[in-house]
């Protein structure tokens, strides 16, 4: 989708993304990019770039996926740091702009102890979810295990999951059946751009590409090799 690009100019910007280094993921797999969207969330103009695109990517959900039925969100529900903060930008631009179809369109956000996810304490959320329909919101797809449990939650408090909708998808390897439900990229450019691969076999490792200290997981694989390069 288009809005990829907006994306990575707004992550550029704030010198959150490369696309052509060499990373250790969390994952323990390396990789030839970094992404941190964290570092844009302080900045409404760049909450306000990823949600347009967010946007695009739910009315396209719907014109694909179902030819402009009624198979309209009653709810956003928003995951993580990121995640509640996307789906209330990304509701209020849907309320505003597309012919009232959205109108009734509310934005909640659900919270993990990094196993299990709940609402957050306090907030009468579940009577809005059950019976609604649901479009769950998070800003970077990884493994597609997050999206699977809070689907799997909300499904179990009487909601109707359409989607999930991300900004950026880690790893290309995820697949819809790893998340559960359908899962709807706003930046598949970026998603695109990006290779990871098992630590044996890293092709990056093979090359010597230097390694640059302080970011991801990379001071980890460093110390375990210290003749390694590194920047
Ligand atoms: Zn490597």
């Amino acid at each position: 989708m288009m809005w990829g690009k907006s994306i990575i100019n707004a992550l550029k910007e704030l010198d959150a993304v490369d696309l052509e280094g060499h990373y250790k993921l969390a994952s323990g797999k390396h990789s030839n990019a970094y992404i941190d969207l964290r570092v844009g969330l302080p900045y409404p103009k760049f909450v306000k770039t990823l949600s347009w695109a967010l946007r695009y990517a739910i009315v396209e959900f719907h014109y694909y996926y179902h030819q402009g039925t009624t198979r309209v969100p009653d709810l956003l529900v928003g995951l993580g740091n990121a995640g509640p903060l996307l789906a209330y930008v990304t509701t209020e631009y849907l309320r505003n702009n597309n012919d009232g179809r959205y109108e009734h369109l509310k934005s909640i956000w659900c919270v993990s102890d990094g196993e299990t996810f709940k609402f957050p304490p306090k907030m009468p959320f579940a009577q809005l979810v059950d019976g609604a329909k649901v479009i769950i919101v998070d800003d970077l797809l990884t493994t597609g295990s997050s999206m699977r449990k809070v689907s799997e939650f909300l499904q179990s408090q009487g909601a109707e999951v359409l989607a999930g909708v991300v900004a950026v998808k880690r790893s290309k390897g995820v697949q819809e059946s790893d998340c559960g439900v359908p899962v709807v990229l706003a930046a598949s450019e970026l998603t695109e751009s990006i290779d990871t691969y098992e630590e044996d076999v890293c092709p990056l490792c093979a090359q010597r590409v230097p390694m640059r200290r302080g970011v991801a997981h990379n001071d980890e694989f460093l110390k375990a090799h210290p003749d390694f390069p590194s920047v």
